[in-house]
């Protein structure tokens, strides 16, 4: 082959490769050198006490996230609901405090948040031990798929967004998943920057996971939601739910384990709350 037009093909798939990215960071640009809006300040005002908590340049990394999120992520009404900016920057302000301190990356996989009024009804199948499947119905208030999708009940998501201190969110739980759901199947176990980091991360949810199953089968009283022994994925999304509500409660009954959601979300959410109270 020719060396000019291998010269040129290599071009081609270089610029194929590279261009749709440098494209999308151009447009991030832009979008977060817009002001960000006077009504969407209220929202967070009126909607997310959390945001008041956090120290000034983490609010306004927040504020720059939701900018892009709002934009690049398609919001759906379900069941009659009609989508409002209030629904909007309530969903990302919450969804964008996993994203805080980690600027590239805007939940890839993500291209839907389908938004229903309330809790919703999914079809579900369940095989026994014969393997007779049979359907039947389960009550949602969240779910997360890996096909791209985010699902919440409104009511509870703004409940989650008023209350930012008893442990429970339903979009940072939902966003955890999603988070998981990057290398594929939600494990429990997200991208981690080396080998030695997932040694790690195994060797200390693992432990807590099973400890955690032990007390709650001695019905010994647990920080974590008995939710969390479900599964190691719904483990990850729960104590991240606790780190971010209640980092002081959670650093000082699971040190190891704060340890690693803190090097995992590059965020220590102990030095704000012990200076912001999200309590007040
Ligand atoms: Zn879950």
């Amino acid at each position: 082959m020719p060396i000019l037009l291998l010269t040129f093909l290599t071009l081609v798939v270089l610029a194929s490769v590279f261009l749709p990215s440098v494209w999308r960071q151009h447009r991030r640009n832009r979008i977060q050198q817009q002001p960000f809006p006077a009504s969407w300040r209220q929202i967070l005002k009126r909607r997310m006490p959390y945001f008041r908590a956090l120290p000034a340049d983490l609010q306004l990394q927040l504020k720059k996230l939701i900018q892009v999120f709002v934009v690049e992520k398609q919001f759906v009404g379900c069941a009659g609901l009609v989508v409002t900016d209030e629904m909007k920057v309530t969903i990302a302000a919450q969804a964008c405090l996993l994203l805080l301190n980690k600027p590239l990356h805007y939940y890839p996989k993500l291209q839907q948040i389908l938004i229903y009024p309330g809790a919703f009804v999914v079809p579900a199948k369940q095989a026994d031990a014969a393997g007779v499947v049979s359907e039947s119905t389960q009550v949602h208030l969240g779910q997360s798929w890996q096909s791209g999708q985010i699902v919440l009940s409104w009511v509870d998501t703004l409940q989650s967004a008023a209350i930012c201190n008893d442990g429970h969110n339903l979009v940072i739980h939902e966003f955890a998943h999603q988070l998981d759901q990057l290398k594929g199947l939600a494990t429990g176990a997200p991208l981690l920057s080396n080998k030695a980091a997932y040694q790690e991360w195994s060797q200390v949810l693992s432990f807590e996971f099973e400890q955690l199953q032990r007390q709650l089968a001695l019905g010994v009283p647990t920080l974590f939601d008995a939710y969390a022994a479900t599964n190691p994925a719904e483990f990850f999304a729960v104590i991240s739910e606790v780190f971010f509500e209640q980092a002081e409660l959670f650093a000082t009954q699971h040190p190891a384990l704060y340890q690693q959601l803190k090097s995992f979300y590059a965020l220590d959410p102990l030095s704000w709350q012990h200076t912001h109270p999200v309590l007040s």
